[in-house]
Order: C-alpha cells, then structure tokens, then sequence
C-alpha cells in the first residue's frame, strides 16, 4: 500500500473515530436531557394527581378530580385496582379502555419505563399505591415519547450525514495534500536516480514549495551532499590525473637507463630484465590510471570512427591465443560482420582486458569461447569461459576500480593485476553508448557479455 493511500487512510480513520465518540456523547446526552424533562413532567403531575387520590377502606380507589395544571393534552392519567380493574382515567384517555403500560401494573416500586401503543411512543411512570401496608392499585401517569423520539432520529441522521460528509472531505483534502507532498518528494528521487544513472555529481534537485518545509530541508541536505561529494571527487580525478602524470617522466627515465645499463654491461642481464619487467608493469598501470581518470572526469579522448568489431576481434584472439598457448582451447564459437563507430584502440583494449581475465583465471584444461553477432541494433560480443567464476557478492562490484574478488586477492600469479582492467572495459563501453554486462556461476565459469550500438547502414546489412 502506498504511503499517500497509508497517510488519507489514517487521517480518515482518525475522525471517524473522534466523529464517533463525538457523536455518542452529544446523542446520550441530549437523549438524557429530553428524557429527564419529560420524567420531571410525569412527576409533576403524579404530585398533583396523588392528593385527589381517595381509598375506602375495603380497598377501592377512585380519583376525586383532575388537577387542570400540568396535565396537557400530552399527559395521560390510569388508576387500576388490584383487581385489574381501570378506576380512573384522565378526560383525554378517557376512550381508551386498556391500560398504556400493561406490564407496568405489576410494579412494587415506582418505575419510568418506555410503552408502545400502536407504534407511538410512550414514556409511563407506574407508581404502586398501598393501603395499610398492602398494594391496592396502580397509577400510570404516560406521556408521549414523539418530541424524543423525532429529537433522537433527527440528531441521529445530522450526526450519521455530517460524519460522512466530515470523513469524505477529510480523505480527499488528506490525499490531495499528501500528494502535494509526496509529489514532490517523488521529484527528489527521481532527480537523485538520474544523478546516480548518469553519474553526474555537478546536477543539483530543484528547490520548490515553501522554502522551510522538511522537504524543501531535505533537499537543501541532498544538494549539500552533493556539493561535497563533487568537491571530493574532482580533487581524487586531479589527484589520480596529476600523480599519474607525473609518474610517467620518471619511469620513462628508468626504463631509458636501465636500457643504457645493458648496452655498457657491467650490470647482472636478470636484474636488469626483472627492473625492465616491472618498470613495463608500472607504465601499464599509470596508463591505466591516466585513462580511468580521464574517462571518469569524462575527458576520455575517443578518435570514433567506423570501425569493424570482427577484424579487430580477429587480431586480438591471434594475440590471445599465444597468451593461452596449450593451456587453454580459445575458440570462436561465431562471428558476424560487425560494424560500429567507436575507437578502434580503445574496444580493443576492451577484448584485450575480458579475454586477458578469460584466460588468466581459468585452470589449465579449461574453455574459453567467443562469440560475436547482432541482436536487433546492437552489436553483442561475448567472452564465456569454465573458469572458477565470481562469487554472488563479488559480482556487483566488479567493475569499481581496484576492486579484486577475494580469490583474485590472494593470488600470487605473476603478472595479476591492479583490479582496473574491467573499470577501464566498463568506461569504454559506457562511452561509446554501450553497456557491459556479467553473468556468473561459482564453480561453473564466466560470461561478460558487451553491447554497442551497430551503424546504421550495417543494421540494414543484416536484414537484407
Ligand atoms: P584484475 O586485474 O584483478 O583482473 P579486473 O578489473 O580485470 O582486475 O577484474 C576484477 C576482478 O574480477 C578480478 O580480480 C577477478 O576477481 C574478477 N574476474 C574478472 N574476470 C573474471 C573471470 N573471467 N573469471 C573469474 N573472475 C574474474
């Protein structure tokens, strides 16, 4: 459920129950008021009807006169013998021959209770009369419940409508204020997604609505987040550019003594190979550096061109296969004429980088496969091998520089590398509009599989 739905839900539930409480209070007691008053009035007149009241002494009862005072229209009065007998009754009762509370005739005690006669209302204080300790008869003194009971339904239908009316504004008012809120709230993430997707630390989310409210707060926070996040940032690209950069005189030098060192001799040929050897591995990886530094300021120098992927492939599974020598069986399961506009130098080294790692992580007897086609507009080439594969929680961060799985780490095989080599395959690909993806087994090997967008023309190649 939705938290717009969750929040109208809970406002609406939270008046209706006040509405509820509400209501009960006002029904009870104006239900009480009326009820007392029309009580108050039955005893009024009881009082003023028991002093007319005479008894013999065998036990007969008879009213001398009605008191004209209190008794309306609306008031009704009986007098009934033990017997059952009716003794009296008020003028405007007069042709109504049964009692109007029946089961009030068998009262001890004076009691108010609610009658019906034909469906009216009526609300009757029976009062016992006793002779000399012994009950001689009955005086019902009844007026009608009308007044009460239209009061009741009245108050009982505002109550019942204005509730509903009360809940339903309540639920849309809740709903068009929480989207209000939410809406914008929304905003924030899609922004703060887009910035993430496309890597772009230098957006910022706009800032609407009132400016102190926790949204307008929150995005304030995310905005300074970001700031500093880019801030930070821009200083490590620099700091990577400038040291990089700087790396390369010297190595360059070195490599250039080390060479003068082996023309004049003196100096043992395995030192020297073994200073060449990783005076050769520094470079690749300050080139490497200098690339991933370039390609995350986006300052990538790309010479695109049309370029066929299948010729350069071609080239580097010849290269490879030396790499692999009798290890390994490198084939090529398929490949299509493919064509694409990107740097020739670059995706090569892209293949270089997936088929490097194919070749170097899988055992000695294994497979690594290759394949080369078109799916749709996109150009998909595949390097699958039956090496180790990658475990489940190593997969997503593959592609983060310096990042080496576990097993990789604890590796001792000469000329592993820095964990760079899929950042720098990952950054081609992202710049030639391309994306890379892996799909892996522990214990049953490897598939990173590329996609570029084919040209045009070579598109219309595949469907003819
Ligand atoms: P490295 O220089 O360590 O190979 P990469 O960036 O090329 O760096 O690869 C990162 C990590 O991904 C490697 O350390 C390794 O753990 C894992 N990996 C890459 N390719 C494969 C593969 N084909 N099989 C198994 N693990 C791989």
């Amino acid at each position: 459920m939705s938290l717009r739905l969750r929040l109208t839900l809970l406002y609406t539930t939270l008046l209706g129950g006040v509405l509820l409480l509400f209501g009960v209070v006002v029904y009870l007691l104006v239900s009480v008021t009326l009820e007392t008053q029309i009580d108050n009035l039955l005893e009024t007149t009881y009082q003023e009807v028991a002093p007319a009241i005479r008894a013999s002494a065998d036990g007969t009862i008879s009213i001398l006169t009605f008191p004209v005072g209190e008794l309306t229209s609306s008031v009704f009065v009986q007098l009934w013998g033990i017997d059952g007998e009716r003794k009296a009754s008020s003028p405007n009762i007069a042709g109504f021959p049964e009692s109007i509370d029946p089961a009030g005739l068998r009262v001890t005690m004076p009691v108010f209770r609610n009658a019906s006669i034909d469906g009216n209302g009526l609300r009757v204080l029976n009062v016992p009369l006793e002779l000399n300790g012994r009950q001689i008869g009955v005086l019902q003194v009844g007026a009608s419940r009308a007044l009460i009971d239209a009061a009741q339904s009245n108050l009982l239908t505002v109550l019942v409508v204005t509730a509903l009316v009360a809940m339903t504004l309540a639920a849309m008012g809740a709903w068009l204020a929480t989207g209000q809120a939410l809406n914008r709230l929304e905003t924030v993430t899609q922004v703060a997604t887009q910035i993430t997707h496309a890597d772009d630390l230098s957006r910022r989310i706009p800032e609407s609505g009132p400016a102190s409210d926790e949204v307008s707060q929150l995005i304030r926070a995310f905005n300074q987040t970001l700031s500093r996040l880019e801030k930070l940032f821009t200083a490590q690209r620099r700091f990577l550019a400038d040291v990089s950069h700087e790396l390369r005189t010297p190595l360059t030098v070195i490599k250039g003594e080390v060479g003068l060192m082996r023309k004049l001799g003196g100096a043992e040929d395995e030192s020297l190979s073994s200073i060449e050897n990783e005076v050769d591995r520094l470079t690749r990886l300050v080139g490497d550096l200098l690339l991933l530094a370039q390609a995350e300021s986006g300052k990538i120098p790309l010479d695109l061109r049309p370029v066929e992927l299948d010729t350069i492939l071609l080239e580097v599974f010849q290269q490879m296969r030396v790499l692999a020598g009798d290890r390994l069986q490198l084939r090529i399961t398929e490949i299509d004429q493919v064509q694409v506009n990107g740097d020739r130098d670059r995706l090569k080294q892209v293949m270089v980088n997936l088929l490097g790692n194919a070749i170097k992580y899988t055992p000695p007897g294994g497979q690594v496969a290759i394949n080369l086609c078109k799916t749709g507009d996109q150009a998909r080439l595949a390097v699958s091998d039956t090496g180790p594969g990658i475990p489940a929680q190593d997969l997503p961060h593959i592609f983060e520089r310096f990042y080496r799985a576990e097993k990789s780490r604890t590796r001792t095989r000469d000329g592993s590398g820095y964990g760079l080599g899929l950042s720098i395959a990952y950054w081609i690909v992202h710049h030639h509009a391309g994306r890379i993806e892996v799909d892996s087994k522990e214990g049953q090997g490897t598939t990173f599989s590329v996609y570029l967008p084919l040209l045009p023309e070579n598109q219309h190649q595949s469907i003819a």
